[in-house]
């Protein structure tokens, strides 16, 4: 197993890959739905069963299912997962979701959310959660269980960092004067966000066109629209808390989990083998460069606990046997 090495994965060598985001060819990826019913979780202890093919859905064509999968789960340690419409279900936690981290927590499986939320906004969720900690602003601050903060991506000034911000989306507003300043702005470090309310994915390609002419980089998700420092992105962030952190994880000890586009780089099976989409995920399917190597068959928060039941089964047949 190799471990969480830097492999040309630092923060310039993923610069405007954001930008290509859409224009890549989708064809010849593979999907493949877990096996478990769309349930709110607990669910029913269930068999393990090999992962059917995901029903043909425009523009992705039917596959085999490329990986054994309990070979694939039964390693895992840490759940690195997206929050907001990963955890959420419309828009809130439930009490399920909470009693599938309890559940995690239990066994050892660790879980660290890796959210776009503003750093003021996940400081308080920390420490509030069940789990080992969790990275704010598209990966650009880490805050640990032990309420540590750590900066991911540095700001040496943050006051001039702010207005160079406040600049670059004066900047987007002359070409897009639709678009607001997003409410959490205040509580962001890193980076500057704004509504993603009703612009098309078009529009959303040429903003990401306008930030890296700025110098800037770009994600968005169901949320909002980011503007943010040249590659900062969740997996970048994600690697760095691993390696400094987690060092005793392997990547086939990891799965990562997301819904949106500002998850892609979670789904990158270079750096992270082991990869759930949730099922609103297929909304993005024709515009993410990488796609997650499982889906599964409930939306939100229940897909998330219908992950959590099927690791949660993976380690009672482990002690078992
Ligand atoms: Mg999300």
């Amino acid at each position: 197993m190799g471990g969480w090495g830097e492999g040309g994965m630092g923060r310039g060598g993923r610069q405007g890959r954001q930008g290509r985001q859409g224009r890549q060819g989708r064809q010849g990826r593979r999907k493949d739905k877990l096996p478990l019913p769309p349930a709110p979780c607990p669910l029913p202890p269930a068999p393990l069963s090999p992962l059917s093919p995901l029903s043909p859905t425009p523009p992705l064509p039917p596959s085999p299912m490329p990986i054994a999968p309990i070979n694939s789960f039964s390693n895992i340690r840490l759940i690195a997962t997206d929050m907001d419409g990963t955890l959420t279900q419309q828009g809130k936690f439930t009490s399920a979701l909470l009693q599938a981290l309890e559940n995690l927590a239990a066994v050892g499986i660790k879980v660290v959310i890796v959210t776009g939320r503003s750093a003021g906004w996940v400081s308080g969720l920390s420490s509030l959660m069940p789990i080992a900690g969790a990275i704010a602003e598209n990966g650009g601050i880490f805050y640990s269980s032990n309420s540590q903060t750590v900066a991911l991506t540095p700001i040496p000034d943050l006051v001039a960092h702010r207005q160079h911000l406040a600049a670059a989306f004066a900047q987007l507003q002359t070409h897009f004067p639709q678009i607001r300043e997003s409410a959490d702005n205040r509580f962001r470090i890193t980076d500057w966000t704004f509504d993603v309310a009703s612009l098309t994915s078009g529009e959303l390609l040429s903003l990401s066109n306008l930030c890296q002419q700025l110098n800037w980089g770009f994600t968005y998700s169901n949320v909002q629209c980011h503007i943010k420092p040249l590659g900062q992105d969740k997996a970048v962030g994600l690697l760095q808390v691993l390696r400094e952190y987690f060092p005793g994880y392997s990547p086939q000890q990891v799965v990562t989990v997301g819904d949106s586009p500002n998850d892609e780089s979670l789904f990158d099976q270079r750096y992270f083998p082991v990869s759930v989409g949730v099922a609103n995920v297929m909304e993005y399917a024709n515009q993410l460069q990488h796609q997650p190597v499982y889906i599964t068959t409930a939306s939100e928060g229940a897909g998330f606990c219908e992950l959590s039941n099927y690791l949660l089964q993976t380690v009672k047949i482990r002690n078992n046997t």
